[in-house]
């Protein structure tokens, strides 16, 4: 192979975990080449959206406990979760150290409490939200992961609008050697003499990902739209085996919908849960029934059914359906407060169902039985609180009626790796060289906890770079350890 140039690591994704992992890896000397696919100023990948909660913990042996209950009747590998929980409960510690962030001084406002997304789970009262962001969404952990990098600029070069395509693997010495990177319009192969860290996020952004793997047809990524799963690619061109390709975290709101057109007011309307699910209101499927219990909280998208927490298969049209005075309050309250383009008003509901194309006698019956609920004090189709629903107006005001679409917040499926970050291969055994951090190819196997997904960055970057960094020790123990 010639190469295009040289380094000692290569990392490619320039969010939380690849930043992370790129610095970790410079501060045990290795020289970096950090590689990112989005434009200057669209790097950061979902990293740059989140709400920067991170979850920690005071007591190990509770935090097993509780992640044995989030994963339910699937597995983690013990030794992995180990190592995540141990990690996690020192979280206020590695802030401090490596993020200048001290949550035991006048930060303490940003500790949470109560934060445990199932709190009928044991071990519950252990778990403790911290929140980096000083406005919404300001992107402060994001810019902090950024600025350690910068700082390392001797060690670490940076490549951004750059692609990663390929992994380089020597079937002679069992070794991932490089990267094949589109940058700058052409195509370079990078040698990494220690190792490769895949840091490129989940595969929301990707539709034909979406379909295969969490039979989907349509999402609307809540962030980034360069996760389009990359890193899944590349791994399985060097063997690597798969896991958690189903699993997946939606919005927390509305059972995971959004509003499908794209319009800076979605936000603010379906953040009202005190008018979105609380009045004449309701969501009907593409087929003018109701389809799930709208006040109930959702969990990430996770929805009670039958005494568990599961993903719901999506419907693939949904819409939310009002009368005119809850248009009114909705008005009032500003959300409609331009005329949007994507509310639907009809005078008569036969009228609204053939504009939004769903079966009038299936919308005219929805809108009757709710009412009937209304009135009776009970939801026969899904069970919703009574005291949160008023009968239709179905006077002269009208009906409305906005398009909603499945979210999605990330994926976390991926190569599987082992608590040492090691991407492992279809026969079980770490890929030489070959390292993984993130959300690609999470732990994370069945529910989602807040905040777990940021900690994960923070971990396995650590571990994944300064074992990337040291990669030859690593791999001559392990050929050792098999003799
Ligand atoms: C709206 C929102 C709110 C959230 N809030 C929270 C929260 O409060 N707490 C929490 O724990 N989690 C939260 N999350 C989830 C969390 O943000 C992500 O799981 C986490 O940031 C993922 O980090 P990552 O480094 O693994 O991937 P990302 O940050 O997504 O970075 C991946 C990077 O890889 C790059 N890339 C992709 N393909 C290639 C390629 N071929 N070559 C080079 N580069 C490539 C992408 O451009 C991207 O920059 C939230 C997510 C969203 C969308």
């Amino acid at each position: 192979m010639k190469w295009d140039a040289q380094y000692d690591v290569i990392v490619l994704g320039f969010g939380g975990a690849g930043a992370t992992a790129a610095r970790f890896a410079a501060d045990k000397g290795a020289h970096v080449l950090l590689v990112d696919a989005a434009p200057a100023g669209a790097e950061g990948g979902n990293t740059r959206y989140a709400k920067q909660q991170i979850a920690t913990g005071q007591n190990q042996t509770e935090l097993m406990t509780y992640f044995s209950q989030l994963a339910g009747s699937y597995s983690i590998p013990v030794k992995m979760l180990q190592k995540y929980v141990s990690k996690l409960v020192t979280m206020p510690e590695y802030l401090k150290r490596y993020l200048d962030i001290d949550i035991t001084g006048s930060d303490q406002d940003r500790v949470h409490g109560d934060f445990a997304d199932y709190p009928e789970f044991d071990g519950h009262e252990i778990l403790t939200g911290i929140s980096i962001q000083q406005q919404p969404q300001d992107s402060t952990l994001w810019q902090l992961l950024r600025a350690k990098v910068l700082e390392r600029s001797q060690q670490i070069d940076i490549w951004l609008n750059s692609r990663a395509q390929k992994l380089v693997y020597n079937p002679a010495t069992k070794l991932v050697e490089g990267v094949a990177i589109v940058h700058q319009n052409q195509l370079e192969h990078v040698s990494a003499r220690h190792g490769v860290v895949l840091a490129t996020g989940g595969f929301q952004a990707n539709p034909q990902m979406v379909q295969d793997f969490l039979h989907l047809s349509a999402l609307k990524p809540l962030g980034t739209q360069f996760d389009r799963g990359d890193g899944i690619r590349l791994a399985e061109g060097v063997g690597a085996r798969l896991w958690h390709m189903s699993t997946y975290e939606a919005g927390n709101v509305l059972g995971g919908l959004t509003i499908a057109a794209n319009t800076d007011q979605q936000l603010a309307i379906l953040t009202d849960t005190a008018l979105l699910n609380h009045g004449a209101t309701c969501v009907v499927a593409e087929d003018g029934t109701r389809f799930f219990d709208e006040a109930q909280p959702t969990r990430h998208g996770y929805l009670y059914q039958h005494g568990n927490w599961v993903m719901p298969q999506r419907v693939n049209r949904a819409y939310l359906i009002f009368d005119r005075p809850q248009y009114d309050a909705f008005k009032q309250q500003g959300h409609l407060s331009s005329d949007p383009s994507y509310l639907i008003r009809a005078e008569t509901l036969p009228e609204l169902a053939e504009k939004i194309q769903v079966s009038a006698a299936n919308l005219k019956q929805t809108v009757q039985d709710f009412n009937h609920f209304a009135e009776t004090g009970r939801d026969y189709t899904t069970g919703r609180d009574t005291q949160t629903m008023w009968a239709f107006d179905v006077g002269p005001g009208g009906f409305f009626a906005i398009q909603l679409t499945n979210d999605i917040v990330t994926t976390q499926g991926g190569p599987q790796r082992n608590e040492h970050c090691q991407v492992i291969n279809v026969n079980n055994q770490p890929i030489g060289h070959l390292f993984s951090a993130g959300t690609l190819g999470s732990m994370i196997v069945n529910r989602y906890q807040t905040g777990t997904n940021l900690a994960e960055c923070l971990i396995s970057g650590k571990i994944a770079g300064e074992n990337a960094a040291t990669a030859s020790d690593l791999v001559a123990a392990s050929e050792n350890k098999a003799q």
